[in-house]
């Protein structure tokens, strides 16, 4: 066990699902499209050009608020961030600082932890650099995209946590169906920083004076691996009694370790200052009302619906609430309606072939598959593969200790990958006994 605990925070951004881009009129999505197509003197950062606000944008941005559980703020406004890249033609991004619009918020995890938000903020993306045989190609098609960006507390306590978060925000976005959040097409980009600390100050609640900030994280899995490296890479460091340069890394692919890029700059280095082209916005409270009347169910809400309308365990209304279970959801309710939920929800997830089936023939399927589930012929087979495998649980049985008999019949289960009738199954267990 090391010693040294991971403090965690993340920055999601995410591309929103506009029509338009988030300052000008050009259309937002261009993917596919030719190099410097989706381009106009705004976001092309032309002197004189002025940026009017997308509503869509900023609905979208709030309504992401609501489902986070964020306060919305009534007053909100876009600030100028500065710093200098060729793909930054104005010099600035247009983003929000003292009054983004929304704040706090929290994500419970499926084991009930709630990881709080800080913030959820709307701004506008870069242009791409293409880095080609010594030279620098730009385009612009991607300058001016919506961008969302959602910044958490330090609240994460291992990697696990963070993709499991990082999920449920893919999940809830697409619920809401406000983003692709596809991260093949670099429309989810995650950001962790990452710093350690010593047991005694986790247990006196004091935060480490340095950050280590991974950028541009495109996969759960990379972000996973970099979390775990940044741990043992910055626990080693202080192992030595040195400290630990707050610094910018990348994550490189190849390798699974993390490379430092730049030393961070100071917050002031930024000169945030509230753009002058984009008037402050003023929401009122029915506004947000509105918003919230219109929120889909979302998973936090299936998860705990499946479990108290349907009777369905733990694992199956995990199943059904997260990833592409989602997909099934609508599925189960309409089906759940005309039979047992819970053998609805049993084939739907162990017959993944049942899926496409039409609602008729689906509850065909589930008078076939009952069947199938008690045949006893399948009963012995599984009881006999577990027995095999599971050669000490069998022995301590046979020496008289019934406590092994519950989990034996639980392995059967899962080598049966359904509830099946307990009592059936005990009984062939202990069959096999003499
Ligand atoms: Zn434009
Ligand atoms: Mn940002």
């Amino acid at each position: 066990m090391s010693k040294y605990h991971l403090v965690l925070g993340l920055e999601i951004h995410f591309h929103l699902r506009t029509k338009k881009k988030v300052f000008c009129g050009c259309i937002a999505n261009f993917y596919g499209a030719k190099p410097n197509t989706h381009v106009c003197p705004t976001c092309l950062g032309l002197p004189g050009a002025l940026p009017v606000a997308n509503f869509e944008a900023v609905e979208k941005a709030q309504i992401l608020g609501l489902a986070l559980n964020c306060k919305l703020n009534e007053f909100s406004r876009f600030d100028r961030k500065h710093y200098f890249y060729p793909d930054l033609p104005k010099g600035y991004q247009i983003s929000q600082y003292l009054y983004p619009l929304c704040l706090d918020g929290f994500v419970e995890l499926d084991n009930g932890k709630k990881c709080e938000l800080e913030r959820i903020h709307l701004e506008e993306d870069t242009a791409k650099s293409i880095h080609r045989s010594g030279e620098t190609l730009i385009d612009y098609n991607k300058s001016g995209s919506p961008l969302v960006e959602i910044v958490t507390k330090p609240i994460f306590e291992s990697a696990g946590e963070a993709v499991e978060f990082a999920k449920k925000i893919q999940d809830v976005v697409r619920t809401l169906d406000i983003a692709d959040v596809d991260m093949e097409k670099g429309q989810l980009r995650l950001e962790a920083n990452i710093s350690v600390r010593t047991t005694e100050m986790k247990e006196k609640g004091i935060l480490p004076d340095y950050k280590v900030e991974v950028k541009n994280i495109n996969s759960f899995r990379f972000l996973e691996k970099a979390i775990n490296y940044e741990i043992e890479r910055q626990s080693e460091i202080l192992e030595k009694g040195e400290r630990v340069p707050q610094e910018n890394r990348g994550f490189n692919e190849v390798k699974n370790i993390t490379v430092s890029q730049r030393k961070k700059e100071e917050v002031k280095d930024y000169r945030d200052l509230p753009d002058p082209d984009l008037p402050p916005m003023f929401f009122d409270k029915k506004h947000f009302e509105d918003l919230r009347k219109n929120l889909p169910e979302l998973p936090r809400q299936t998860y705990e619906k499946l479990k108290s309308k349907y009777s369905l365990n733990d694992n199956q209304a995990k199943f059904l609430s997260n990833g592409d279970g989602l997909l099934l959801v609508e599925k189960f309710y309409s089906l759940a309606e005309k039979s047992d939920p819970i053998k609805v929800a049993n084939l739907l997830i162990n017959k993944p072939e049942t899926r496409e089936l039409s609602n008729d023939d689906f509850l065909s399927q589930i008078k076939a598959f009952a069947v199938s589930e008690i045949s006893e012929e399948r009963l012995n087979e599984a009881v006999e593969t577990v027995l095999r495998n599971e050669t000490d649980a069998f022995e301590k049985l046979r020496s008289g200790k019934d406590q092994v008999l519950m989990y034996l019949v639980g392995q059967v289960m899962r080598e049966l990958k359904t509830k099946a009738d307990t009592t059936k199954i005990i009984s062939i267990i202990k069959s096999k006994l003499n």
